[in-house]
């Protein structure tokens, strides 16, 4: 039995929706394995905009510095606020993930069969199909100054800045390297070394470092030739490493193989570690959904295999990870849907429907019951 504590940052549109339902797996673990997990909720984004005048405040800062780890849902525009002020809801994201040291996001793809038909792939391509990875998460495009529209003799120019650093490289490739040792031992870095700088540094640091892994067997992929196997043969993929904005298109595209965008978990971890495991910080891939946004439409799975991935890599519990996972493919297995994954023959429910379901199976597994029943349809 343990008692953790960790901050619960909703956010913005559907983050609320499918964070509430991550909590609600986490309850059931709790109950079930007898661990005390104390919530702590707080304003983050368009939110906290409103209500505290910055997209985070110092205080849900520190809230997340003394937890166990942070459980989040998304930030972004909701069609509230004005998208000229220079106090934006994504604000909240990028200080978190600058000032906890974020700097590796896990995001895991292994779409499950059942929802085969879900996806927009061809079964026979995603079959095996079982891939990590590994985005860097604090450097690159999205924190390189300066960014700014400026107003030249007359006419606007924009300019935005990539740079990396040899250190930065470094710590998330050699992370990137030490799970796909604990994998099937293949590692793809992508990167755009026939153009950017960036990337040439990139792929120097990475062969450098894959001198020290022999039993890894190495490739470099350019990001275009990445985004064109994901789809084209998707099982040849184990781990893939690559810099911050490559990474966030990536996975968005690799969401398609698992069906939908609501299916993809995120971990996002650095090096400081709690008397539990890895500090981290954890949330699904997509972002407020405001076209769906109130409605009970949002699938709530990503999150919920966020909070999976939380006790694996934040509180070190593994089977109680390992329930969650099965309480959501015994849910999908029995049929169960939100609209994004509807299938034929599959019974469409609401996020908070997917999210007790869920928890019900977590419950009914743990006290060694029936497995779900098929849904009617
Ligand atoms: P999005 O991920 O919010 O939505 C893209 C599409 O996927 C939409 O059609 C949406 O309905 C669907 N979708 C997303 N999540 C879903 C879910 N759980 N279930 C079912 N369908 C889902 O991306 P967007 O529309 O480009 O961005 C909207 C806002 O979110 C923007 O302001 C953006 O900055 C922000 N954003 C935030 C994060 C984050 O907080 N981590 C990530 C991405 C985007």
């Amino acid at each position: 039995m343990g008692a953790y504590s960790l901050a619960v940052l909703g956010g913005d549109g559907v983050g609320p929706e499918v964070t509430t339902e991550a909590v609600r797996a986490l309850a059931a673990i709790g109950e079930q394995f007898g661990h005390r997990f104390q919530f702590h909720h707080a304003r983050v984004g368009q939110a906290a905009i409103g209500s505290e005048g910055a997209a985070i405040s110092p205080a849900t800062m520190s809230l997340c510095q003394e937890s166990d780890a942070v459980l989040f849902g998304a930030v972004g525009g909701t069609g509230v606020g004005d998208p000229n002020s220079p106090v934006q809801p994504e604000q909240a994201l990028f200080a978190l993930r600058r000032d906890l040291a974020l700097f590796a996001n896990l995001r895991p793809v292994r779409p499950l069969s059942a929802l085969f038909g879900a996806s927009a792939i061809k079964r026979d391509i995603l079959r095996g199909t079982d891939l990590l990875v590994v985005r860097e998460l604090t450097g690159g495009l999205y924190y390189g100054r300066p960014s700014e529209i400026r107003e030249t003799s007359g006419h606007r120019a924009a300019v935005d800045t990539m740079a990396y650093d040899e250190a930065e490289i470094t710590r998330v490739v050699r992370y990137a390297f030490e799970l796909a040792r604990a994998r099937r031992r293949r590692l793809t870095s992508v990167d755009k070394a026939n153009v950017l700088s960036c990337s040439r540094l990139w792929r120097q640091i990475t062969q450098e470092i894959g001198s020290a892994y022999p039993d890894i067997e190495l490739r470099h992929l350019l990001v275009d030739a990445c985004a064109m196997n994901l789809i084209r043969q998707p099982r040849e993929f184990d781990v893939i490493v690559t810099e911050n904005m490559f990474g966030d298109m990536l996975t968005d595209e690799a969401s398609m193989l698992a069906g939908s965008v609501g299916m993809l978990p995120s971990a996002s971890l650095g090096d400081r570690r709690t008397a539990h495991g890895q500090f981290g910080l954890y949330e699904p891939i997509h972002g407020t959904a405001p076209d769906i946004a109130g409605q009970g439409k949002a699938n709530p799975l990503g999150a919920i295999l966020s909070a999976a991935l939380l006790l694996r890599h934040s509180l070190s519990l593994e089977p109680e990870a390992t329930a969650i996972e099965k309480a959501v493919q015994a849910v999908i297995r029995a049929g169960y849907r939100t609209t994004d994954i509807a299938t034929p023959g599959g019974t469409t429910i609401s996020t908070a429907a997917m999210g007790e379901r869920v928890a019900q199976a977590i419950r009914a597994a743990v006290a060694g019951e029936q497995p779900m029943k098929k849904s009617q349809s």
